[in-house]
């Protein structure tokens, strides 16, 4: 199959405009948000504010589908065949919809067409898949009983969702929220809701009923805050930051005391032993581990801690790779390395460094912005040595292309390293010795550990999800679908002459 052209002009995309609500566009006059492009940082178009009347609007409509349109009492293999149906239909508007991804976020259109769009079908295919295959538990009770639990569906989920991978962060919380028969009202995030409202387009192409999947836009404060407090949303599955997280948490249990998922920040390391498979390998991992989508993915590996007999080695083989990273407009399918998503994100990255040099560390490379790139944020690829668990940059997530680097002595002294006080979402391990490599992932407290590779594959039976300040439950695999649903213990006598 031959490639289609990807580069496209940014200024000729058509952007989905308002909300999308009971299975069509809604337009209101609300604040008006502007959004910009990272790529040059031009105002791109307007995102409307949705106030709390517009998610009252949505959750209601929500609601009511749920109730009338047997979404959530179908057959689970019914509910598959729609959903299989968008996949199908996102796979068939990959390049429309790699370009709209591309235009507002950090995704370049190449990736995007090559890997979001294709894993956001696939996301979603997953979980239709799996719609039929949980059932519930038979209890051991008296012969004279039967005991068992039956899942259902909670009726409308809030789900919310940040930037940095849009479309599959939709997928994730969509897929399992919709195969459990739930409606859905999520809201994006205010700086790439684009491609969002496209999904929901296409999910009604597909069949699903109107108003099980809305899409209501605005700010965390306003709209984000009115969704988790709504009184018919029963379940809120959140994707961000820790302290949005915490926030959400909070608001949820007084709020009906209802459930959530949170998936939140990381700092994650990447931990290599003396002896590696391969050192180049693991220099691509640590590499590619901290700099793809520009830094900016929770499971980034921003700390590297390396034994400090092949220290040096490998931090050469890294910057090697590091050589031909160059900046590139998002709409040329040439460009394979993101920029900030925002001029604030770039500053925090900026004043984070430059206070960690402050406390005496090292810039072995990197330290700034590319120059020449015409109003956008690209920053440079950052190796920061000479740090203690304290520097600014190894405490703090700073969502952005910088690897602090770490060295040890010992197996204990660097499993010790790669601890985080408050994050632990994933680590890597690179390691010839199994033994070795099973020790350090038993100790390690993160979601996710991977050995002698970095990120996460297209499996989607395995979840993802962290420990600590990193998050509470999981997206993906089997535990998404069944934190979908609500599960009701059921105890049925039919033999009253048993004791
Ligand atoms: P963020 O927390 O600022 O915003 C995330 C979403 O929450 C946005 O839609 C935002 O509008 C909304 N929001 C903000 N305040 C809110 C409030 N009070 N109530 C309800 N909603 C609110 O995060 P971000 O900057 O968009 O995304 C980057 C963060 O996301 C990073 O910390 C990253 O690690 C994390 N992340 C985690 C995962 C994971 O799977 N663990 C995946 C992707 C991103």
């Amino acid at each position: 199959m031959t490639t289609p052209s990807l580069d496209f002009d940014p200024s000729a995309i058509k952007l989905p405009q308002g909300h999308f609500i009971g299975g069509a566009y809604y337009q209101i006059d609300e604040a008006p948000i502007a959004v910009h492009r990272p790529s040059d940082g031009r105002l791109l178009g307007y995102v409307p504010d949705g106030s709390a009347q517009t998610v009252d609007y949505a959750v209601s409509n929500a609601l009511q589908a749920w109730k009338t349109s047997g979404w959530g009492t179908r057959s689970p293999r019914e509910r598959a065949r729609v959903l299989n149906r968008w996949a199908q239909l996102i796979d068939e508007h990959v390049v429309g919809l790699a370009q709209l991804e591309a235009v507002s976020s950090t995704r370049p259109v190449a990736e995007a067409y090559a890997s979001d769009v294709p894993f956001t079908a696939e996301a979603i295919r997953f979980f239709a898949e799996l719609a039929d295959k949980l059932g519930g538990d038979i209890a051991a009770t008296r012969h004279g009983s039967l005991g068992f639990v039956a899942s259902e569906p909670y009726g409308v989920i809030g789900a919310i969702t940040p930037w940095n991978f849009p479309l599959s962060m939709c997928s994730w919380k969509c897929g399992p929220a919709l195969a459990a028969g739930n409606a859905v009202v999520l809201k994006a995030s205010e700086m790439t809701p684009f491609s969002t409202l496209r999904l929901a387009e296409l999910a009604i192409e597909a069949g699903m009923p109107p108003g099980i999947f809305n899409v209501v836009n605005g700010r965390g404060a306003t709209t984000g805050s009115a969704i988790t407090r709504h009184p018919d949303i029963s379940k809120v599955s959140f994707t961000g930051s820790t302290r949005t997280g915490a926030a959400i948490m909070s608001e949820a249990a007084f709020h009906g005391t209802k459930p959530v998922t949170l998936e939140l920040g990381g700092k994650s390391p990447q931990l290599v032993f003396a002896q590696v498979p391969d050192l180049a390998h693991t220099a691509r991992c640590v590499a590619r581990g901290f700099t793809a989508n520009g830094g900016q993915a929770c499971v980034a590996g921003t700390r590297l801690i390396v034994h400090k007999r092949i220290a040096e080695a490998l931090i050469d083989a890294v910057q090697r790779e590091l050589v031909d990273i160059a900046p590139g407009a998002m709409w040329s399918s040439q460009t394979r390395y993101s920029p900030i998503i925002s001029g604030a994100q770039a500053k925090r990255i900026e004043t984070l460094v430059e206070e960690s040099r402050a406390q005496g560390a090292e810039v072995l490379c990197g330290g700034g912005f590319f120059e020449g790139t015409e109003g956008g944020w690209f920053y440079r690829p950052t190796l920061l040595a000479k740090v203690t668990d304290d520097t600014p940059a190894v405490r703090e997530e700073l969502f952005g292309p910088v690897l602090t680097v770490q060295t040890f002595d010992d197996e204990e002294e660097g499993i010790a390293l790669a601890a985080h006080p408050t994050y632990g979402l994933a680590a890597g391990v690179h390691t010839r010795d199994i033994g070795q490599a099973m020790r350090a992932m038993r100790r390690i407290a993160a979601g996710t550990v991977w050995i002698n590779r970095y990120g996460r594959s297209g499996d989607m039976i395995i979840p993802t999800g962290g420990f600590k300040q990193s998050g509470i439950g999981k997206d993906l695999g089997r535990q998404a679908l069944e934190a979908s649903m609500r599960h009701k213990s059921v105890l049925i006598d039919f033999d009253f002459d048993i004791a």
